[in-house]
């Protein structure tokens, strides 16, 4: 059984190999930076990529203890930026979207959990879909089967921007949960 040393080096080595990894914290801190200093005009669209809970579920599995605490973590950064968009006085006039890329199973490699992706499997692509902000009602669920390109459209679509004719989405109907 590996201690927890060990799977901490695993994932600073993962990191490190990666060099344009880099931790929530870090990324929310200039994210945070960013927001405070643009004027309301400035952001129409913003893109944050966070990524500590890939790459716990890739190396200590899904579901595990490991990665749980950092969905936690992750909550704590999201709630960071939310009430930064708040002090701005923008959230009224704000869309967040979050999602995820892919979903995971586990496997042991040397006697390791660690979590794989890829395949077809529904706990490799079920991820989940949070949307907030303006002329969503809280507690409403979208309903049926969804891809992930559903984002892009929902941002079009709050951006105002035209959605071209190939590109062959609807936006989800959503119902009260
Ligand atoms: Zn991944």
């Amino acid at each position: 059984m590996k201690n927890e040393s060990e799977s901490r080096k695993r994932e600073l080595k993962s990191r490190y190999e990666n060099k344009n990894s880099c931790f929530d914290e870090d990324v929310v801190n200039k994210v945070n930076e960013f927001i405070r200093g643009c004027e309301s005009n400035e952001i129409k669209f913003l893109f944050i990529h966070l990524t500590d809970c890939d790459e716990h579920g890739h190396n200590y599995g899904y579901g595990t203890k490991q990665y749980l605490k950092q969905i936690q973590s992750l909550d704590k950064q999201i709630g960071i930026i939310m009430r930064t968009i708040k002090e701005k006085g923008w959230i009224e006039d704000s869309l967040v979207i979050m999602t995820t890329d892919h979903g995971g199973v586990n496997k042991i490699k040397d006697g390791t959990t660690i979590g794989v992706q890829g395949g077809n499997s529904e706990d490799k692509i079920n991820v989940f879909l949070s949307v907030c902000g303006p002329g969503i009602l809280a507690a409403s669920k979208i309903e049926g089967d969804l891809s992930n390109l559903v984002c892009a459209l929902i941002a079009l679509s709050a951006l105002g921007i035209e959605v071209l004719k190939y590109f062959d989405i609807k936006l989800p109907q959503i119902s009260l949960a």
